[in-house]
């Protein structure tokens, strides 16, 4: 046997590195970021602020004060806590981590966010996947009946989800929560949260198993990695053993401190971007060929079925005409033909219109 056989487990050496798409010179509207940055004016004040600290000390690992402004800002609950994470991947792996006890397993509808299945499987956790229905809604029945079989230590419901961007209904997800009971803990993702009309956040005191997890990623704050979790205290403490001490850096902890302080702006960024997200909708379902599921995201799952011309072809055309977009068709045969757009801002929108434009009707135009 070879050193890598000898040392990597098996299930680690099947898979494939995730793969980010090179990205440079094109429209980019493939990972649901905020297009927007802070002003310049912000930006310079930003840049004084993080000149003050202190690079050569180790953060304080209880974090209180940005916990404290989080918390305020974002509606946790009064008597809940957060457990902060490197982004809510590291959230994500470090709950993995804790509930992997032999033979514990994952459940969550498919297709879904793909680090839930990809974190299982590093923790040693077996991943079970729940088709949602034709219409990418949640098929409570299956969920329901694949709970009762499997008694999953973990739940995830992400809402809304991605990348199909449909907000569950509500109703049905308290009926898997009460389901799960006190044989797992649910985990409500709400990632696209600035970007909804709803949340499980003050519902919190309501369940003894479910865990709200968030980011500051699609808020527009995605390469500082900040993502927050809460529960109940007799929970949080025990994921909180798992967390790597210092993995919020001083960096990161002072400039969402200070972005916090200008929570305004980020609201304002989200309000576009939704108004952009109906705009987008609208012109995108005129198109022929072109089904839009409804979202309450910051991007849009779209299925082609066009004539003489394939989904594939189509993400090819806008590739060429430097539009990046994200492929979903092989993710899940739910969604084949489908691609997701971020919603951009209104100029990058209309880039985007022209070119599956120029796709779909090559022939029409001046
Ligand atoms: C983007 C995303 C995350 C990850 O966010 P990070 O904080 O950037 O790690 C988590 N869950 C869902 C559903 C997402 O789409």
């Amino acid at each position: 046997m070879s050193l890598i056989e000898n040392i990597i487990r098996p299930e680690i050496r099947a898979l494939s590195a995730y793969h980010v798409q090179d990205a440079d010179g094109f429209v980019k509207l493939d990972a649901m970021e905020n297009p927007y940055q802070l002003s310049p004016k912000l930006r310079m004040q930003l840049g004084a602020r993080l000149a003050e600290v202190a690079m050569n000390r180790y953060p304080v690992p209880t974090y209180a004060s940005l916990k404290a402004s989080l918390c305020a800002h974002f509606g946790v609950p009064a008597g809940f806590d957060v457990v902060l994470g490197n982004g809510s991947d590291e959230l994500i792996a470090m709950v993995s981590v804790a509930c992997a006890r032999p033979g514990a397993k994952v459940l969550a509808p498919l297709p879904g966010f793909v680090m839930y299945a990809m974190s299982a499987r590093f923790a040693g956790l077996e991943f079970i996947g729940v088709p949602l229905q034709a219409d990418l809604t949640l098929d409570k029945a299956a969920m329901l009946a694949a709970i009762a079989e499997h008694r999953p230590a973990i739940t995830y419901l992400a809402y809304p989800n991605n990348p199909t961007g449909t907000l569950f209904d509500a109703d049905d997800m308290v009926e898997i929560i009460r389901a799960v009971g006190d044989s797992g803990i649910v985990i409500v993702d709400e990632a696209y949260q600035p970007f909804a009309p709803a949340s499980f956040m003050s519902r919190l005191a309501e369940f003894d198993n479910l865990l709200v997890m968030r980011t500051v990623s699609k808020l527009g704050l995605a390469g500082i990695r900040l993502g927050y979790m809460s529960a109940s205290a007799a929970l949080l403490a025990e994921f909180d053993k798992v967390r790597p001490p210092y993995n919020i850096n001083v960096l990161t902890q002072a400039a969402a401190e200070f972005v916090l302080e200008h929570a305004d702006v980020l609201a304002e960024q989200a309000a576009a971007l939704r108004a952009q997200r109906h705009l987008l909708g609208s012109a995108l379902a005129a198109l022929p060929g072109v089904h839009v599921f409804p979202s309450s995201a910051n991007f849009l799952l779209i299925r082609i079925r066009a004539e003489g011309k394939t989904a594939d072809a189509v993400f090819a055309d806008l590739l060429a005409r430097k539009v990046l977009v994200k492929n979903v068709g092989k993710m899940h045969s739910l969604l084949e033909d489908c691609l997701r757009i971020t919603v951009s801002t209104p100029e990058e929108n209309a880039l985007f219109l022209a070119a599956l434009t120029a796709s779909l009707l090559p022939t029409s135009g001046p």
